[in-house]
């Protein structure tokens, strides 16, 4: 394929680099490897860890093996706000190129198990078999590539938070723009209803909001 010609990584580099951040080589890591070259590669990225480090934001649709990977390769992290979960439960993600508006969604193909297992069928590590299927695999074998367009909000961007209030019912601050309004007053998502924890006690309390 045209990858080798314009933009090269070196597979087996960015594969070993993964499997010692995540902490085992497994098929996960191969597919998020080769997911990130051929993501960076379609939005034109050479060096996403030095001088394009602040062009490319992705969105990962898992949080699985693979996530590692395309952390590990790709430099961008949840932390620095150039990774975003989006809880899809979809091997997939998008990778957008900042300075172009480029945005191309990698897909993993279903069908790319099936071919694997072609690859090796006389392996009785299925899954051995299945990792190595995939370091050979051709790219058209094991995605889909999808040109999408990205929306993505000034709240969102990498950088200073660009507000921070504070939550009348609990008390706790809230940044970047993730406060719910209700009768004009500013709620946490989880005082406003979408919490994911139901609090049991607490101990260290900041000074209580006057509103409770
Ligand atoms: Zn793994
Ligand atoms: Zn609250």
């Amino acid at each position: 394929m045209q990858l080798e010609e314009k933009i090269s990584f070196d597979f087996t580099g960015l594969l070993a680099e993964s499997v010692k951040i995540h902490g085992h080589l497994c098929a996960g890591q191969v597919l998020g490897v080769r997911m990130s070259m051929l993501g960076l590669r379609e939005i034109g990225i050479t060096d996403p860890k030095g001088s394009d480090r602040k062009n490319v934001i992705i969105f990962v649709e898992m949080d699985r093996c693979a996530t590692d990977a395309v952390q590990s390769v790709t430099g961008c992290s949840l932390g620095k706000r150039s990774m975003k979960f989006m809880d899809y439960g979809k091997m997939a993600a998008t990778f957008l190129n900042l300075k172009t508006g480029k945005a191309m969604r990698i897909i993993a193909r279903e069908d790319s198990r099936q071919k694997a297992k072609e690859h090796f069928p006389e392996s009785d590590n299925k899954y051995a078999g299945q990792l190595e299927a995939y370091k050979i695999m051709t790219e058209e074998d094991l995605f889909e590539v999808m040109e999408v367009r990205v929306a993505i909000r000034p709240e969102d961007m990498p950088g200073r938070p660009l507000r921070r209030v504070r939550c009348e019912a609990c008390g706790e601050h809230v940044q970047d723009m993730r406060e719910v309004y209700r009768d004009g007053k500013p709620l946490c998502v989880s005082c406003a209803g979408g919490g994911y924890y139901v609090v049991e006690s607490s101990e260290f309390k900041v000074q209580s909001s006057k509103i409770l």
